[in-house]
């Protein structure tokens, strides 16, 4: 496999209750590059595994939650390129019982079918992910290895990320991103012109945000939060937020994941409702994929007895 991306279209979305507000609203649809290794965090890996490519790596390892979109993708970036991937997941009790953790949550199975090999760590050690002493640990058991933070972000994933916007895209004067550690919105920030502004969707409750992306991004441009929308923290949802995704799918025919991009659009058309934007105004939003988070999710709205995604 190489890193092409063909055919990422900008899709127009009508929505029957926007009609009237006048704007033009489009998505980016980057959950198309891949099934498994899709949207950002494709852009995101691009670079990194050139890297290690480069400097000879024959592993990668990573971090993540159990439901992680950036550990299904590492997963399954190494079984195309030809690395060994090793993911340290938050939650030690999801080792008990590997079968059954593999037979309950998707995410895990799809990337142990990819030949990612799990080592479960509680959730204090996996807070100490970022030290030194941590990952010495982690080369004395598994060897020398390829680091790719949690989530994917450093500079490299920073510069794939510069690579969403394409020629063409300047005629929007608004582009939209749902943020988890904010890379991405950093990447997209970066390749704007003088007339755009960029505004993201934290998936989280995170102050620690903004300084975040400026410290990965180009002084000088423009672009803002918009922090009301997190549902109450990351991977938290209700019955509101699943019936908008539906609602979506239903109208559009775009998939939504609960996470990230389904928080975001779920945003955008409130302000858009609310007469955040004047009319004639042009907004991108950039669909970031994500979309293999659904079926984990549906176990948990099934026990939670929430509607469902369709
Ligand atoms: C990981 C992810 C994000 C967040 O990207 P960051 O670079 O961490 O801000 C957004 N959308 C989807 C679908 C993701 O999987």
């Amino acid at each position: 496999m190489v890193f092409v991306t063909n055919n990422i279209e900008n899709q127009q979305v009508f929505l029957s209750e926007l009609e009237r507000f006048g704007v033009n609203l489009f998505i980016k649809r980057e959950d198309q590059i891949h099934p498994f290794i899709s949207g950002n965090k494709y852009r995101k890996l691009k670079y990194n595994i050139f890297k290690a490519q480069e400097e000879k790596h024959d592993t990668l390892l990573t971090f993540g939650g159990a439901f992680s979109n950036h550990i299904s993708a590492v997963a399954f970036a190494g079984k195309e390129f030809g690395f060994k991937t090793i993911g340290i997941i938050r939650g030690e009790e999801l080792g008990n019982d590997l079968k059954n953790t593999l037979q309950q949550n998707p995410t895990l199975n799809a990337a142990n079918k990819h030949g990612m090999q799990f080592e479960f760590v509680t959730r204090s050690d996996y807070r100490l992910k970022n030290t030194e002493e941590f990952i010495e640990k982690l080369k004395d058991k598994f060897g020398n290895f390829y680091l790719i933070p949690e989530g994917g972000t450093n500079n490299l994933a920073i510069r794939g990320c510069e690579e969403i916007l394409k020629l063409g895209d300047e005629s929007f004067d608004i582009v939209c991103s749902a943020i988890g550690t904010g890379g991405t919105i950093s990447g997209i920030i970066n390749s704007i012109n003088k007339n755009q502004k960029v505004l993201g969707f934290p998936a989280l409750k995170g102050d620690f945000l903004a300084k975040e992306i400026k410290k990965y991004t180009i002084q000088g441009k423009k672009w803002s939060l918009i922090t009301d929308y997190h549902f109450g923290g990351f991977a938290k949802i209700n019955g509101d937020l699943v019936n908008f995704i539906n609602q979506f799918k239903l109208e559009t025919s775009i998939p939504l994941d609960p996470i990230y991009t389904g928080k975001m659009m779920y945003g955008l058309v409130d302000l858009i409702k609310k007469g955040f934007f004047k009319k004639g105004t042009n907004i991108l939003a950039i669909h970031t994929g994500g979309l293999q988070g659904i079926d984990g999710m549906n176990n948990y709205l099934k026990q939670k007895q929430l509607p469902l995604i369709q």
